[in-house]
């Protein structure tokens, strides 16, 4: 098992419309399927990853709340996600967001608040999964990845929604559990 480089932003890769997948038995994309899992654990309070971001166009991300600093109550742990669509969806709300493909900025992004996904897990079965609040806004961030899309593309105002990073010294960082801004797939904060 490896931990991947991850894209960065203005890398075009992180554009490009990724591909179904249907080859579940190929052992070489079970090995890719526990590497991405790996990085999603190299990263602190890291919640989710998606395979676009390591180079690889295909329809996969993984994703795990369980890991966030304060679990949301009720959450699916990891989740190996292929092809997912969105099937029922109701409700909006604006929350902070950053990406690892975006280490340097947060930005309040509006996404619905819960969510209904159809996909296949890593043997290919099909799984229908609701979820919400914090764990649906992982799902969406992630599943724009898919689509070449950054949470930037969604940000209303760049100059009142899109915040930089502070760069703070190491012995001032407090971890801030769960902040919003904490971590669809990012680093701490959180990509
Ligand atoms: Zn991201």
């Amino acid at each position: 098992m490896a931990v991947l480089d991850i894209l960065t932003y203005p890398n075009e890769r992180l554009r490009e419309v990724s591909e179904e997948v249907d080859h579940f038995s190929d052992p070489e994309l079970q090995l890719y399927i526990d590497d991405l899992i790996e990085t999603m654990h190299a990263g602190p309070a890291c919640v989710g990853v998606a395979a676009p971001q390591t180079g690889n166009p295909i329809r996969l991300l993984i994703m795990d709340c369980s890991l966030a600093r304060k679990p949301p109550e009720g959450n699916h742990g990891q989740l190996v996600v292929f092809n997912p669509v969105i099937i029922k969806w109701s409700g909006m709300d604006v929350a902070r967001e950053g990406c690892l493909s975006l280490p340097d900025y947060t930005g309040n992004v509006m996404r619905a608040v819960d969510v209904t996904v159809q996909f296949q897990d890593r043997h290919g079965e099909e799984q229908v999964v609701t979820m919400t609040d914090f764990e649906a806004r992982v799902i969406q961030h992630e599943m724009d990845h898919l689509e070449g899309k950054l949470f930037t593309d969604r940000i209303v105002s760049r100059k009142a929604d899109l915040f930089r990073r502070k760069v703070r010294s190491p012995k001032k960082r407090k971890p801030d559990p769960n902040s919003p801004a904490k971590n669809t797939d990012q680093q701490p904060s959180p990509s």
